[in-house]
């Protein structure tokens, strides 16, 4: 959990590119080539298990999942065959039912739920804000490295945004390192994989099965913590390699294309804190259907994403979750029978929200007004970090 390496300091990664090619080519030749682990932890910090975030907690990580693009209630919890892993993470969890929006359009509206603020405050289109967000607060106050707080975007430019502010106490080297859809195993690297030769993907071989392969090749005894971490690596390019990722195609593949990225991120790097920023959803505007597409198929992606959690040992009873979209959409269907958002109904300014971990209360609901911008304050409350500048408040009914 310090910073192990230069990327941690100066300039917030920003993974540029080229920057994750080299980290993601010097792991996997680990993976793919059996070369010694060294390599590896000197470009990311290994994945061994973290402490809890506090020491009277049991979350060591949190994935924040925001459902950009604007997704009513009525299509979530109101519809919950549409959303049934959704629905299964409220009853373990607490379900917030009024959760009051930020009405600054797409792009301020989740800027706000990073910020805990929901005012227009210098908001441009395509530029950081002049506020800290929850990556900086956490990074900071813990002295995370930028490999632990990671921001996965379902694309666009616009998107990098939310990985940090200009605020001059915060800022860019306290960033979410960013990730979009097209993930770390872009073209250019697979070219790379061709030229050492291209790993033979699992395909349909069980994971117990390598795990007991593996297992006999040792002699029966137990794995290294760093063999198992190469084990995760590896999983991790070939899932990748295979295709699963980069070949996700139609309405919502974007979004399906960041949860993905999220999950992989978590099994194999463990970081502290995954920020996933959806956006399929919008396609409402001009197609209802198209629209609830998105939002089934991304329940079904948080689900994938939960089961790995649940199937992790390390991760199961350490990790939280929180789910919200950044507004809802109009009470009714314009003329193309899709769905805009700017009419001021309750259906555009409410929405639902789900938080669920170790540390969380089970099976409730909280029916009373909160906000959306009260989730950057109380995830920081979980990293025992203070969102100094949010206006939010801590969700206090969540702890149990
Ligand atoms: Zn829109």
């Amino acid at each position: 959990m310090k910073a192990p390496d230069s990327n941690s300091r100066g300039r917030a990664l920003p993974l540029s590119r080229r920057n994750l090619l080299r980290a993601g080519a010097a792991g996997s030749m680990i993976g793919l080539l059996g070369a010694d682990g060294r390599a590896l932890a000197s470009g990311f910090e290994p994945f061994g298990a973290r402490s809890p975030l506090r020491p009277d907690g049991k979350t060591k990580h949190v994935v924040l999942i925001i459902m950009s693009g604007g997704v009513r209630s009525r299509e979530t919890f109101g519809s919950p065959e549409q959303i049934p892993n959704l629905v299964k993470l409220a009853d373990e969890g607490v379900l917030f039912t009024r959760l009051r929006t930020a009405n600054l359009g797409h792009f301020g509206a989740s800027m706000s739920i990073v910020t805990g603020i929901s005012e227009a405050r210098g908001i441009r289109d395509n530029a950081p804000g002049p506020d800290p967000t929850i990556f900086e607060y956490v990074r900071k106050d813990l002295g995370l490295s930028a490999q632990e707080v990671w921001v996965a975007t379902a694309g666009g430019a616009q998107q990098v945004n939310y990985a940090h502010g200009m605020h001059p106490e915060y800022g860019a080297r306290y960033g979410a390192t960013t990730l979009d859809g097209d993930g770390v195993f872009n073209e250019e690297f697979k070219a790379l994989v061709k030229r050492f030769g291209a790993p033979r993907p699992l395909g349909e071989v069980p994971a117990e099965k390598v795990a007991g392969l593996r297992k006999a090749l040792r002699g029966g005894k137990p794995a290294t913590a760093e063999a198992e971490s190469r084990a995760r690596v590896e999983r991790y390019i070939l899932d990748e390699l295979g295709g699963s990722t980069s070949e996700l195609r139609g309405a919502g593949a974007g979004d399906a294309k960041a949860l993905r990225l999220a999950r992989n991120l978590l099994s194999v790097f463990r970081p502290r804190l995954i920020g996933v920023v959806l956006q399929d959803a919008d396609i409402a505007h001009g197609s209802f259907n198209g629209y609830t597409e998105v939002v089934r198929r991304n329940d079904a992606a948080i689900g994938e994403l939960v089961a790995a959690i649940r199937g992790d040992a390390e991760l199961r009873d350490s990790t939280a979750v929180f789910v919200l979209p950044e507004f809802g959409r109009d009470s009714d269907l314009n003329t193309r029978r899709g769905l805009d958002h700017g009419d001021g109904s309750d259906d555009l300014r409410f929405v639902h929200g789900v938080a669920w971990g170790p540390d969380f209360r089970r099976n409730v609901v909280i029916k009373d007004d909160r906000q959306t911008i009260d989730f950057t304050p109380t995830i920081a409350q979980v990293f025992g970090a203070k969102a100094r500048l949010a206006k939010g408040n801590v969700l206090r009914e969540i702890f149990a």
